[in-house]
């Protein structure tokens, strides 16, 4: 079957002297492999729309496991992606993230959606480690996990003070802190934080400037609950880990004084 679909390409491997094999995560088929024959040739047709992180439309021959990809149209390069160390380490990551979770032809349209926002949010300059903490968020319901934050997770109380408990998986409310010995407390700005980041769409949320420490706490917290609930563990984390804690290599994004609402 010939199929036109929109879709940003995850990743590519050389197939033999000449060809690609494509992952794309695509809008209407979610994410499907193709053979890109001839696109490791600079002067193909294929060699600029099979680049990673592309986005672009696909005429795709498909039936059951890969297809073939018979021509591309670019969309946007989405160049301001490579040309940044930090920014494409970021965006490895969440290409990696998304990769892992979504299962090869199931259309997951609200997850096309996500990396869409997400890239054009970081080509425009927003701070790529903070798309990057919404993603995760976002990316929990996919993964099979979905936190209660929108109440107490024991008692469903939604007033008083809230604090993260891993044993209920959400929000406790200061009634039941008594229930997890080993919550962590959390204040207003950040209960807040953690249900914008959950559940307001990227392109709804605006330039948003985070303070390291609130990064790091909430990068934390959802990669704790990652680990502990689905054991995956991304190749492209260690980069990350290593560039965060090595300043130098870093762009300051930090402002002095944290925004909020
Ligand atoms: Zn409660």
């Amino acid at each position: 079957m010939l199929n036109r679909w929109e879709g940003i390409v995850l990743k590519t491997r050389p197939y033999g002297e000449t060809n690609k094999i494509v992952t794309i995560l695509t809008r209407e088929a979610g994410k499907v492999t193709g053979m890109a024959r001839g696109a490791k040739k600079p002067a193909s047709r294929l060699a600029a729309v099979t680049q990673p992180f592309t986005h672009g439309s696909f005429l795709m021959q498909k039936g059951r496991g890969m297809g073939t990809i018979q021509q591309g149209e670019l969309l946007s390069s989405m160049r301001q992606l490579t040309q940044d160390i930090e920014v494409t380490a970021y965006v490895s990551y969440i290409v990696e993230l998304v990769d892992k979770l979504v299962e090869e032809d199931q259309p997951v349209p609200h997850v096309f959606g996500l990396v869409e926002q997400a890239f054009h949010a970081i080509s425009e300059g927003y701070d790529p480690e903070a798309i990057a903490l919404f993603v995760e968020w976002k990316m929990l319901p996919v993964a099979g996990v979905h936190p209660i934050l929108h109440q107490c997770a024991n008692c469903g109380a939604t007033e008083g003070e809230f604090a993260f408990s891993f044993k209920f998986n959400g929000f406790l409310c200061h009634r039941c802190f008594e229930q997890d010995p080993y919550l962590i407390r959390l204040n207003p700005q950040l209960v807040r934080l953690i249900r914008m980041m959950y559940t307001v769409p990227i392109e709804r949320v605006g330039n948003i400037n985070l303070k390291r420490e609130t990064k790091n706490f909430l990068k934390k917290i959802v990669r704790t609950i990652f680990e502990e609930q689905t054991g995956i563990r991304l190749k492209s984390r260690s980069f990350l880990d290593q560039l965060e804690r090595t300043p130098e290599l870093r762009t300051n994004r930090e402002p002095e004084s944290e925004l909020s609402d």
